[in-house]
């Protein structure tokens, strides 16, 4: 499996993603606003756009659909909720489905709500698993739900699907805001020296050769997998002296939601 990450260079900081078979040349799209983009970089590289996948149905995700399927003849794939919102959905997608690409990519769909309530994530059957996760985790991040989410089914699916992949698992998101993240998880956890030293290493990076994190990098550098840390508490219980003394941590997570929505 070849996985190229394509880094937009809009205001929305949004990565592109080509996954492609390196024996067939044949490639899924996923969230390919930037079309332009992806379709040269197939091209250069002899690759054939056969699928558009969305992780939701966010303009920012799905704005580049009309243009690749005029230009390639791609079936569009997205969860089967989000029919009524993305125009020309050919194939409406469940938790467990299986997406092939060419003859030996194969990646399994995970139904991921809180962003947005149909909101997929793809994990590859790799020997190194990676993990298209949109705007559900971010790198030192969660999705906000300000547009059709909900905070609950957020930590449902970080502690019942996220939390639980393995640690080699490669992380790749559909915007670049690693370096505000580890702001707020220094904020957050002031004593996190692994983020310090992160924050000082991406503040300089071109998001074009962006750090591809993992989520064992993700459990030590992401507040939102920080949910029993005794310094996050400490610091929360500040912000709400009402929080007992053993949270438990959906109501860490939660809280931690809240405060990164005015931070
Ligand atoms: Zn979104
Ligand atoms: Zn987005």
């Amino acid at each position: 499996m070849i996985v190229e990450q394509i880094w937009t260079g809009n205001a929305y900081r949004n990565f592109n993603y080509l996954i492609v078979c390196p024996e067939s040349g044949e490639a899924l799209a996923i969230d390919p606003l930037a079309h332009e983009l992806c379709l040269a970089t197939a091209k250069a590289r002899g690759w054939t756009v056969t699928q558009v996948l969305n992780t939701h149905e966010h303009h920012d995700h799905t704005g580049g659909n009309a243009a690749m399927v005029a230009a390639t003849g791609a079936r569009v794939l997205a969860h089967a909720n989000a029919r009524n919102a993305i125009p020309g959905l050919d194939r409406g997608l469940a938790a467990g489905d299986l997406i092939k690409v060419g003859r030996t990519v194969e990646l399994e769909v995970l139904d991921t709500p809180g962003h947005t309530m149909s909101h997929v994530c793809l994990r590859s059957h790799t020997d190194i698993p990676a993990l298209f996760c949109g705007d559900t985790l971010f790198n030192a991040g969660a999705g906000n739900c300000h547009h059709g989410g909900h905070p609950a089914e957020l930590y449902a699916t970080f502690a019942n699907q996220l939390a639980r992949l393995p640690d080699n698992t490669l992380v790749y998101p559909g915007h670049d805001y690693i370096a505000n993240n580890l702001g707020f998880t220094l904020d957050r956890e002031p004593d996190n020296a692994r983020a310090a030293v992160l924050l000082a290493d991406v503040k300089t990076q071109d998001p074009a050769a962006a750090l591809v994190s993992t989520m064992a990098l993700e459990k030590e550098i992401n507040t939102f997998f920080r949910l029993h840390s005794p310094s996050v508490i400490r610091r929360l219980r500040e912000a709400f002296p009402d929080l007992p003394e053993q949270p438990d941590p959906r109501t860490v997570f939660l809280k931690l939601r809240e405060l990164r929505n005015n931070w």
